[in-house]
């Protein structure tokens, strides 16, 4: 694991002109095989199944999820057990992202949209305990507690390496933005990019998973208008940006989360938004993995996204 995660800064003829400095934190060059912010998400999770005992750790994902991905081969390694409720079914276990996971030994449970939409409620996860009975359940995402204290080191360590003004970084579940809120007593503004339409909810999950922390939320914002169309939606002309972008600043990225912030991140800054002789710190959250189930998908074409990760072996 790479820690600290690499700072660097980026170039662009829009920074001159706009009068600020932009830098990427690298949390995508972590670990080759676990994205950025699961792992900073799952760190304490796996250390707390460790320490009480646990055989392994039970979670939740769709079929292409970076969570599943990152959490089979962060078990393995850890020689943990795992178990991955994917929502639907089996003949998914073949595509890009489950057949690693699988050779990271996790187990599937494929289960229906339905029945997948049960995966925070009380009495659902109390059944799951018993069926597992010495496995740590972890949300969806990676998204706890626990989550919340390995996405506040990515505050601690910026602190060491630079002295900024905005933080962006885009957001799913809300997990990693409220591990960087956790961290942060207001002086940096944090700015989230939704990558999914939504109406609020996600604010309201952001503070709900701070409520036991008791911070005052200051300085921060979900910025909703950028999801291009929903979770995991973009149009051609989205794409060829992202790309187009991506080779400009000279990293990799993908267009489900970093792409949509890249995207936001351009746009806010042609309308003026960041104070002139700002730093603003874009967060790499990692993700490249997906793009493999993208092409597989036929969502996207491997050789316009020159650094789509090759077949990774074990
Ligand atoms: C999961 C994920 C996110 C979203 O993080 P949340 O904590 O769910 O908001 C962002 N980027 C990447 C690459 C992800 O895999």
């Amino acid at each position: 694991m790479t820690s600290p995660s690499p700072l660097v800064e980026l170039h662009h003829p829009l920074f001159n002109k706009f009068g600020v400095s932009v830098s990427v934190k690298r949390d995508d060059l972590i670990h080759p095989i676990i994205s950025g912010n699961k792992w900073r998400k799952l760190k304490h999770s796996l250390a707390t199944a460790k320490s009480s005992g646990k055989t392994g750790i039970v979670s939740f994902g769709g079929p292409y999820s970076n969570h599943i991905h990152a959490l089979a081969y962060a078990c393995k390694l850890e020689g943990l057990k795992s178990i991955g409720i994917i929502r639907g079914e089996p003949h998914y276990s073949t595509n890009a992202t489950l057949s690693q996971a699988a050779n990271f030994d996790m187990e599937f449970k494929f289960v229906s949209r339905q029945q997948y939409r049960e995966r925070a409620e009380p009495t659902y996860l109390h059944l799951l305990q018993e069926e597992y009975p010495n496995y740590l359940i972890v949300p969806e995402g990676g998204s706890n507690q626990l989550a919340l204290k390995g996405v506040a080191e990515v505050v601690t360590e910026l602190k060491q390496q630079t002295s900024w003004d905005y933080l962006l970084t885009p957001v799913g579940s809300g997990g990693t933005i409220a591990g960087l809120l956790s961290a942060n007593h207001q002086e940096h503004k944090i700015i989230g990019i939704s990558v999914l339409k939504q109406d609020g909810y996600l604010e309201q999950e952001i503070r709900n998973l701070l409520a036991p922390i008791k911070i005052e939320m200051k300085n921060w914002q979900v910025v909703n208008n950028y999801h291009c169309g929903g979770y995991a939606k973009f149009s051609k002309d989205d794409q060829q940006q992202i790309i187009s972008i991506a080779k400009q600043l000279d990293i990799p990225l993908e267009p489900i989360y970093s792409g949509k912030m890249v995207l936001a991140f351009f746009d806010m800054l042609q309308n003026n938004y960041f104070r002139p002789n700002s730093h603003i710190i874009l967060l790499h959250t990692g993700g490249l993995q997906g793009l493999k189930g993208l092409a597989e998908q036929n969502k996207i074409k491997a050789d316009e996204w020159p650094w789509l990760p090759a077949q990774q072996v074990q």
